[in-house]
């Protein structure tokens, strides 16, 4: 049997620490490995395989577009890339859409688009305002976004035109604001940063902050958009509406398909001002189609609000059993559990030898990013399981 790590070693660039499995399939929840050991996913290609693995409608989509058409180039006019703009602008409060491939290329397109604003409406403004803990993506310009200092180190100097306040405090962006800024950009809730959900009215207390300046806010939605939350979008729970908005992750289901939304005002590009080779491509654009109607018409959002609510006091009860939990927080199906010391990592290998995987947020802390379609049942094996984990502690 061919040992895939060590053939990874010899030719792939070492810079994953990776997880000692080797994945070959995958149905639903449920993943397998190259063994043919099953486990329950509550990673879910990192907050991506929305609808579960190999879903019924993203294989359809993408199979009978793979044998329509694949690429053009956006030289020329594409269906699926009309319509998945369309489903976009339609069930969200933005008003024009913007395809590509991934969540960095979102969040830099949105970048690219403020600097456009800030040159046209506020006098040459270009500067924009992120919070520590942030995380944007991996480009150059997403790293400098990004407010984690570990990031910027290996690779100074970093573009300029970014400043990393303090997360969750208003005071901290306002005294951040300058004439150079153009723009805010947060996540609802901090993803790879630590699963960090803000105070309820600090959303509303930013927006009002951008209306009063006449800057944008930027959302960053790569990891909470389609459903993730429990609404379609999360802006929908803060009450509030982003002049820009960005998605990835959950929006192709599995497929790398990223979009960049525009509020009618904040719309400035004009003609060969951006674009992509590959991005809003018939396939990808076809299989993310097929995911947003699927996550639309089931109310999936709603099932996640539901199912979440009960994963939450089934980790709350483990809480309330194991001392070393210091903390479960998160919002929907985007979860933490913190521990008192270390010890994610040997967490997360108990949970792989007994079939379940979890992600590691931090050395103290796991994250679970479960499929949006999981219920009742799914979270019970998961809790039987970090019970039974958990159980063998000594803490
Ligand atoms: C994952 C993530 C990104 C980066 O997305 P990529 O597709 O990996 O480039 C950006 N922002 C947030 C909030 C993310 O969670």
């Amino acid at each position: 049997m061919t040992n895939w790590p060590e053939l990874e070693s010899k030719y792939y660039m070492q810079t994953i620490v990776r997880v000692p499995v080797t994945l070959v399939r995958g149905k639903g929840a449920r993943v397998w490995d190259d063994k043919g050991k099953e486990y329950l996913d509550f990673i879910c290609g990192l907050a991506v395989n929305c609808l579960g693995h190999c879903h019924p409608v993203i294989v359809e989509a993408v199979a009978e577009q793979s044998r329509t058409l694949v690429q053009t180039s956006n030289w020329y006019y594409t269906v699926p890339q009309i319509r998945l703009a369309q489903l976009l602008v339609e069930n969200s409060c933005l008003d024009k859409a913007f395809i590509c491939n991934s969540g960095l290329e979102a969040n830099e397109g949105a970048v690219k688009l403020a600097r456009r604003y800030g040159h046209l409406k506020l006098k040459g403004a270009y500067e924009v305002i992120t919070t520590m803990d942030s995380f944007h993506g991996r480009s150059l310009a997403m790293t400098a976004a990004s407010g984690q200092p570990k990031m910027h180190e290996p690779y100074v100097p970093l573009p300029v035109g970014f400043i990393n306040v303090a997360n969750n405090d208003i005071e901290a962006i306002k005294s951040a604001t300058t004439e150079k800024t153009c723009a805010v950009m947060l996540e609802p809730v901090q993803g790879e940063g630590g699963v960090n959900v803000p105070d309820d009215d600090y959303l509303k207390k930013v927006r009002e902050w951008c209306d009063c300046k006449g800057i944008l806010l930027i959302l960053d939605e790569v990891q909470t958009g389609i459903g993730r939350l429990g609404a379609l979008f999360g802006y929908e729970l803060y009450g509030i509406e982003p002049d820009i908005l960005t998605l990835a992750k959950g929006l192709g289901g599995g497929m790398p398909v990223g979009a960049l939304l525009a509020k009618e005002k904040a719309s400035v590009f004009t003609l060969g001002d951006h674009n992509s080779t590959f991005g809003g491509n018939p396939v990808t654009s076809a299989a993310a189609c097929a995911v947003l109607k699927y996550v639309i018409d089931n109310d999936v959002a709603g099932n996640v609000k539901k199912v979440g609510q009960y994963l939450m006091e089934g980790l709350e009860g483990l809480k309330k059993k194991y001392s070393f939990i210091t903390e479960v927080r998160g919002r929907g199906f985007l979860v933490a559990i913190e521990f008192n010391s270390d010890i994610a990592q040997d967490i997360l290998m108990a949970c792989l030898e007994k079939g379940l995987l979890v992600n590691k947020l931090k050395p103290s802390a796991i994250r679970l990013i479960p499929p949006l379609i999981i219920g009742n049942k799914e979270v019970d094996g998961a809790i039987g399981i970090l019970d039974g984990v958990f159980s063998g502690i000594v803490g």
